[in-house]
Parts: structure tokens; C-alpha cells; sequence
């Protein structure tokens, strides 16, 4: 790894279970080490019963903060001193700062997709998106979407999900903003059309199962921007169809890293090294099956 860890060096780290597969320890430690700050990020698999004693342990070992990954996002928000209005309002936390002896937590799950979103040309803002899926991370990204000032459509398996998730936010954002649909029903072909930016935001296509696919390929045409937010693997089947429409395409690595970067920066105060962020990440990925 080619560093030193010596009686200084600050601890962060990501609390998740199962955590074994995270991109973050190698896309932090390399933010680190290029910025030759004197810290080092590990993993915890901390088991939900565990929880709580895990956030007390940030206090007592001095950390410098956490990331928070499934399945804690939610529960985690009960142990904290403050909440962002942001994670407050989506009920979930990904980041964990410690300072000046208070425990604070953010959400940068959302902001993270806006700047991928950005990065590949597209402002959120006035555009018509159809988001797949219901769960955390649709919440997260839709909550993030109006507040950039998109229409919404959440399609979802579960239409009851998709109801939920439109009531919960347009409620938060005193809104009539998001439109429920059933993946079954004969509208959720047509807001795809109708749409010019589709982002996946359900499991379908991830590995193992890359075969799967979250919608049809007859749906996709070539004013989309379609928005994978699985990045193993890097192309899913979902981005190749895109691609074969003429559809724009993108993977959620970027999503992933913007969401670390901004995690970074609230720890450290430094610009993230992002490009050095996302290297590390590619490579990660690379080596995995
Ligand atoms: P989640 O809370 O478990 O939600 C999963 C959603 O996908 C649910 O709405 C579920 O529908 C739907 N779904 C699952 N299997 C399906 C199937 N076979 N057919 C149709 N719909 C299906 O998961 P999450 O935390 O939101 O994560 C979703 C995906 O986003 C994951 O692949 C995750 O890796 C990715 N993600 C990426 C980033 C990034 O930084 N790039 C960040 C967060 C998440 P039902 O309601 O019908 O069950």
C-alpha cells in the first residue's frame, strides 16, 4: 500500500454487512495518499445488533467519521447528535463526520448522482425523468432530482412501493411532483418514451445476474440519457441497448465516486482528488469477478 501507519494516523472507515465487497477503503486511501494526509480508511462489518455500540465506538476511538452503507442508513440516524435537513428528510445517512465532539451525518448518495449526472452533460433541472425503482436508493436520487427542478415518474415491481415513495416525498417537499406507475402497466412504456433521462436505480443487471434486464429494450430511443447506478459490471445490459438506439449511456461509477468525494471533503476540508478517487475505484473493479 506504500504508506505508514504510525501513533498520528486518524481512522475512517465504512460500516456496512456484508462490507467485503466496498470500493471505498481503496478509493479513500488512495484520496489520502495523494493528498498526503496522515489517514487510513477500513472496512467494519458491523451487524445490526451491533449498530449502536459501533457509533459509540466513533466517540471513543476518535475517528475522524464513517461512511454508512446497507442495511444502516436508515437506523443509523437515532444515535447521532445532528442531521442534515437533506437526510433528515429522506431518512437516510451515508456519511458520519466527528467533530468537536459531535456526531453529525449527511447524505451524499443524492448530490453524488446530480454531479455524475452533470458530468455526463445533463442538468438535472427541467428535464423528464423516469427513475426504476422504489428502494433506498430511488429515494435518495428522486428526492435529488425535484429538488434540482425535474418532473418525476418512479416505476417500480411493486406499485404499492412506487405509491409510497411518491407520497413520502411529495409530502417532505409539499409537492405533486412525483408520478407512480407499475412496471405493468401500459403507461410506464409510454413515460419512457415520453422521458429524456431514464436512471436505473434497482439491481437488475448487476453481477451475477448481468443477463437481467430492468425494461425492455424496445422502450429506449435516442433522446434518453440513460443512467445505470450498478457499476459492476461496468456495462450492463441496460447500457448496451441504450447504446445499440443511439441512446447516451452511462454507469453509476461515477455516482459512486462523487458521493465518496463529497464524503471526503466534509471530513477533511481538501479538495478531493477525484480523478485519483475514480482510478482506484476502476481498478477495484477490474479485479473483481
Ligand atoms: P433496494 O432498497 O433494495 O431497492 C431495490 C429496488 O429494486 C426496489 O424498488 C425493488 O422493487 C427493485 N427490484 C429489485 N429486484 C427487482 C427485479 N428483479 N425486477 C424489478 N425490480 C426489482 O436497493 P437500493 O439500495 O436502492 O440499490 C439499488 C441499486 O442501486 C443497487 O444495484 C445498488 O448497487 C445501486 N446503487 C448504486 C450507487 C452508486 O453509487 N452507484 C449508490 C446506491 C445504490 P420492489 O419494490 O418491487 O421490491
Amino acid at each position: 500500500m506504500g504508506r505508514t501507519v504510525s501513533g498520528t494516523t486518524r481512522v475512517a472507515g465504512v460500516f456496512g454487512y456484508p462490507v467485503h465487497h466496498s470500493q471505498s477503503p481503496a478509493m479513500h486511501n488512495a484520496a489520502f495518499r495523494e493528498l498526503g494526509l496522515d489517514c487510513i480508511y477500513v472496512p467494519f462489518n458491523v451487524h445490526p445488533d451491533n449498530l449502536e455500540a459501533a457509533v459509540r465506538g466513533i466517540r471513543a476511538l476518535d475517528l475522524v467519521g464513517v461512511n454508512v452503507t446497507i442495511p444502516h442508513k436508515e437506523q443509523v440516524i437515532r444515535f447521532l447528535d445532528r442531521v442534515s435537513d437533506e437526510a433528515r428528510l429522506i431518512r437516510s445517512v451515508n456519511t458520519i463526520h466527528w467533530s468537536a465532539g459531535i456526531l453529525s451525518g449527511y447524505s451524499t448518495d443524492g448530490p453524488g448522482f446530480v454531479r455524475a449526472l452533470e458530468a455526463a452533460g445533463k442538468s438535472a433541472g427541467g428535464s423528464k425523468a423516469v427513475v426504476l425503482g422504489a428502494g433506498g436508493s430511488a429515494r435518495a436520487t428522486v428526492y435529488a432530482l425535484i429538488t434540482e427542478g425535474a418532473e418525476v415518474t418512479v416505476l417500480n415491481r411493486t406499485y404499492s412501493r412506487a405509491v409510497e415513495l411518491a407520497e413520502f416525498l411529495d409530502a417532505v417537499l409539499r409537492t405533486k411532483a412525483v408520478r407512480p406507475i407499475g412496471l405493468d402497466d401500459a403507461r410506464a412504456r409510454e413515460a419512457v418514451l415520453e422521458a429524456d433521462l431514464l436512471v436505473n436505480c434497482t439491481p437488475v443487471g448487476m453481477h451475477p445476474q448481468t443477463d437481467a434486464q430492468p425494461i425492455p429494450s424496445e422502450w429506449l430511443h435516442p433522446g434518453l440519457l440513460v443512467y445505470d447506478q450498478i457499476y459492476n459490471p461496468l456495462e450492463t445490459n441496460l447500457l448496451k441497448a441504450a447504446r445499440a438506439v443511439g441512446a447516451q449511456g452511462a454507469n453509476g461509477v461515477k455516482m459512486l465516486v462523487f458521493q465518496g468525494a463529497i464524503s471526503f471533503e466534509i471530513w477533511t476540508g481538501r479538495t478531493p482528488p477525484v480523478e485519483v478517487m475514480e482510478e482506484a475505484v476502476l481498478a477495484g473493479l477490474r479485479a473483481c469477478p
